[in-house]
């Protein structure tokens, strides 16, 4: 609590061009420091099965544009649709982060669309304990972490977050038990499968284009959220983070690209502050959901508390206003962080005004 003390100062107050250089020259010493600190390990097995993972993606990709069917190019297209809302609306915004809740039919549809460091990434955004930490170079937070041993703060600070909720859901767990025959089921073999027996395409064309181009496009602009939108953009809700809005993310991955905004508050069903559903179909899915009634207790920022977050840490693009430092990137500063709906670290009236702004009865 003290940090979050120090850090809610440090938010408040102007910082002077001075002071701001003298935090400038802190946070580099300390990424040196923490250069050094961390000696990478490759996994080699892991760089191998990359690499080809994104062979059979590239020859994927020729066979879609010069020798598949028109039928398996749509296929393709909606089974990436579906495993991407899958990932958005399901994985992210529904498990990750408790933005609404969901009854058990779309839970299971979800399910079967689609890892859950995510809310270690949102709590301990990078530094260390964060999985992909951005701070360690594009590469890196894009792809690069995956082949590579974590550190050993990724896993002692993620005991820390709370996963009971996940625990408990009875749809998580069947997916956690049964995970490797559900990939072999819905991610490998229907999507194989479908192309081949309905319209007689060639079992390997469907196999690269419908299978391995469409698991590695997705990895690839899942992948671009991390590292992409937390290097380039601007910072309208909080200067002080990597994190920032960027449309063509949001673009390519239905609307996950507002991530400046998600990260302040991140537990906004939208993920994003837009009042429509431009660059944001993963919204429009909930909603509609959320029409029939599969889709409950949906949560939004009221606008007070947006205005009032980006006067105190925004970097001005969306009003006049600039100031600029660089954070402490090595020390976990962020662990003040919430990650969603159902963090404890939640201020109090925070959660009364989300309550009383969605007509939420209970948590
Ligand atoms: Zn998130
Ligand atoms: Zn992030």
């Amino acid at each position: 609590m003290t940090s979050h003390l120090k850090n809610t100062a440090i938010h408040e107050n102007e910082v002077s061009p001075k002071l701001s250089c003298q935090y400038e020259q802190t946070g580099l010493k300390l990424a040196q420091k923490f250069q050094s600190e961390y000696k990478q390990q490759i996994v080699w097995r892991k760089v191998f099965q990359f690499i080809l993972l994104h062979i059979g993606g590239l020859y994927g990709f020729y066979l879609k544009l010069f020798v598949c069917s028109w039928k398996t190019f749509l296929w393709t297209y909606l089974c990436g649709i579906a495993s991407g809302q899958g990932i958005t609306a399901g994985a992210h915004r529904l498990w990750a982060h408790r933005t609404y809740k969901a009854k058990l039919p779309l839970r299971i549809i979800l399910m079967i669309c689609q890892t859950i460091d995510h809310r270690v990434h949102h709590k301990f955004t990078d530094t260390n304990a964060d999985p992909h930490n951005s701070t360690r170079g594009l590469f890196y937070s894009h792809i690069g972490w995956l082949m590579v041993k974590r550190h050993q703060d990724v896993k002692t600070k993620g005991k820390s977050v709370d996963m009971s909720d996940l625990d408990a859901d009875p749809v998580v767990q069947f997916q956690k038990k049964y995970y490797f025959i559900l990939v072999i089921i819905f991610c490998l073999s229907i999507p194989t499968a479908v192309p081949w027996y309905f319209w007689d395409e060639a079992i390997w064309v469907s196999w690269f284009v419908a299978t391995m181009l469409r698991i590695c496009a997705s990895l690839n602009v899942t992948f671009l959220v991390n590292s992409l939108a937390h290097k380039w953009g601007t910072k309208p809700y909080d200067r002080t983070i990597g994190p920032a809005e960027n449309g063509f993310i949001a673009f390519l991955t239905y609307g996950e690209g507002w991530h400046n905004y998600h990260h302040v508050f991140p537990w906004d069903y939208k993920t994003g502050e837009l009042g429509d559903y431009q660059l944001n179909p993963t919204t429009m899915l909930i909603d509609f959901f959320a029409k029939i009634g599969w889709a409950y207790d949906l949560k939004t920022v009221s606008p007070e508390m947006v205005e009032k977050r980006v006067q105190r840490t925004g970097d001005g693009s969306r009003k006049v206003r600039t100031t600029h430092f660089i954070l402490d990137k090595n020390s976990n500063v962020h662990q003040d962080h919430i990650w969603g709906w159902g963090d404890v670290d939640m201020k109090y009236e925070d959660i009364q005004d989300v309550k009383y702004y969605n007509h939420l009865k209970e948590g």
